[in-house]
């Protein structure tokens, strides 16, 4: 039964609790405005819930468990079993810590928060449906909207999410067991730190991929180490192939896949996990109702300002169409949408996006590659240090991996950075840094960097640029 609809008005709606759409509700309304948001699921979207957070802390549950059992060298002897029931439960602490203190943050900012799943009614009001039986519906009508209903995991035919052997990344995330055989599908980053999760974990895993590589979008030396790596855990690769089918046989199943020419292959598994990708939150808004452009694949079209092509109405983070796919982006585009409705002058300025993959080891990148660099008609310098010359790194026990810094030969201006290696996700800051103040590499090289770290690496790469490197060879 439905109650009847009762009907509110906001100055900025915000649909979506993700980290685009809680951080420009919380932007917003610390600009003093009246501030409406809402979320049918969880607060914190798919990175606090389902993405970023869950599967960091279950790389990190690995990895202890890995680096214990694989400690001879340092004098360690250790067989950790691995209780994986009691590691789900822990990461699910660490999800609810962050999605109340989210609820909270949004709560003291003076945030209206409504539960609830929001269509369009037009391009001025949405309705929102509570859900559950007679828990009724509201309208609200807005002055401004910020779309921020995020992504869902892409299906690929005959992979059901519902089958049980079949694994979406959300379920991955929450299994209590490990299973003894996983076939991965898909290579890209979410595919390659959950297969080097559950390898770590003690599964046996074969990836399939479409393309003949892991990591697309990656420069071959960067995903090649992350590849290597890989098989040294175990993982088998299998490229060139598209999972078609599966069927239960004995106490598992058998995936089946196709190459472009139509050649078969199968394998046997326990689970068949399918990252092939996600896509726009847009089809479930009643979005032509208020009339917003989409691109083909669905996203919602946006301008630097992060407004759609409807007056008052703005997309940030996963559904609007300026990617990447990321938590960090969608956050800075729902400040940046949020500034803009406060009437400040802002835009969004993808120069220094950085990103990172959570593989063993890392990846970490800013701003452009050499290539990129040159296509943009820079000429170019590069610097690289090798980790395995990093006397921290040596002290970690990892040395796979370089820094490399990408900058504009004759003003030294730093462009990028590739960095795989340990802890490149976090080293990788310093470079976004660079570019963001417009660094040269002298500023880089002359910035005195603690002793031993693997930041020291950044230093020498920006040194070995200019050719004035101290421990490895210059160029
Ligand atoms: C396994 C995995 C690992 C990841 N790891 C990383 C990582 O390490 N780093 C990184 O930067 N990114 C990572 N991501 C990507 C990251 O999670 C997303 O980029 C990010 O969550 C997008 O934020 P968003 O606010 O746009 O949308 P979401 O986080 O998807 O949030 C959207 C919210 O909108 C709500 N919603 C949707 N429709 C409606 C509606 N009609 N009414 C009300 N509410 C609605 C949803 O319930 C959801 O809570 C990962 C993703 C996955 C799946």
């Amino acid at each position: 039964m439905v109650v009847g609809d009762i009907s509110t008005g906001t100055e900025v709606l915000v649909i979506g609790a993700g980290p685009g759409g809680y951080v420009a509700a919380i932007r917003a309304a610390q600009r003093d405005l009246d501030v409406t948001l809402v979320e049918k699921d969880a607060y914190g979207g798919v990175c606090l819930n389902r993405g970023c957070i869950p599967s960091k802390a279950l790389i990190t549950g690995a990895d202890v468990a890995h680096e214990a059992g694989n400690a001879e060298e340092m004098g360690i002897h250790a067989d950790p079993a691995v209780d994986m029931s009691q590691m789900v439960n822990w990461k699910d602490d660490v999800v609810d810590t962050l999605t109340g203190g989210v609820e909270k943050l949004c709560k003291a900012n003076g945030v209206n928060l409504i539960e609830g799943e929001a269509r369009f009614k037009d391009d001025g009001s949405v309705r929102v449906a509570h859900g559950g039986e007679g828990q009724g519906s509201e309208s609200i009508d807005f002055q401004h909207c910020i779309v921020a209903t995020g992504s869902r995991p892409i299906q690929i035919p005959n992979f059901e999410f519902a089958d049980d052997p079949v694994w979406s990344s959300t379920d991955a995330l929450d299994t209590d067991t490990v299973p003894d055989r996983l076939l991965v599908v898909g290579a890209g980053y979410i595919g390659m730190e959950l297969s080097t999760t559950f390898a770590k974990l003690g599964a046996d895993v074969t990836v399939v991929e479409m393309l003949d590589d892991v990591l697309p979008g990656y420069e071959d030396d960067v995903s090649r180490v992350v590849k290597k790596r890989a098989q040294s855990l175990g993982i088998d690769f299998e490229f060139g192939e598209a999972a078609s089918d599966w069927r239960e046989e004995g106490d598992g199943i058998v995936v089946t896949t196709e190459t472009e020419d139509g050649e078969e292959s199968s394998y046997d598994a326990d689970k068949v996990l399918v990252a092939v990708g996600r896509s726009p939150l847009t089809d479930t808004l009643d979005i032509e109702n208020a009339g917003l452009d989409l691109t083909d694949d669905g996203f919602v079209e946006v301008d630097d300002r992060m407004r759609t092509s409807v007056d008052g109405i703005y997309a940030v983070g996963d559904v609007a169409d300026r990617g990447p796919m990321l938590a960090h982006v969608g956050s800075k585009q729902g400040i940046v949408a949020a500034e803009h409705i406060a009437g400040e002058p802002v835009a969004y300025d993808a120069q220094a996006v950085p990103a990172a993959v959570f593989t063993d080891p890392e990846i970490g990148t800013v701003g452009m590659t050499q290539a990129e660099a040159e296509e943009e008609g820079f000429e170019t310098v590069v610097g690289q240090m090798p980790f395995n010359a990093s006397g921290r790194a040596l002290t970690t026990g990892h040395t796979d991996g370089f820094v490399r810094i990408v900058a504009e030969e004759q003003s030294g201006f730093v462009l990028g950075a590739q960095i795989v290696g340990p802890e490149a996700s976090e080293l990788v800051a310093e470079v976004s840094l660079a570019i963001e103040m417009g660094a040269t590499l002298e500023d880089v090289a002359s910035t005195i960097h603690t002793h031993p770290t693997l930041s020291e690496a950044v230093m020498e790469a920006a040194e070995n640029a200019q050719g004035q490197a101290i421990h490895t060879l210059n160029r």
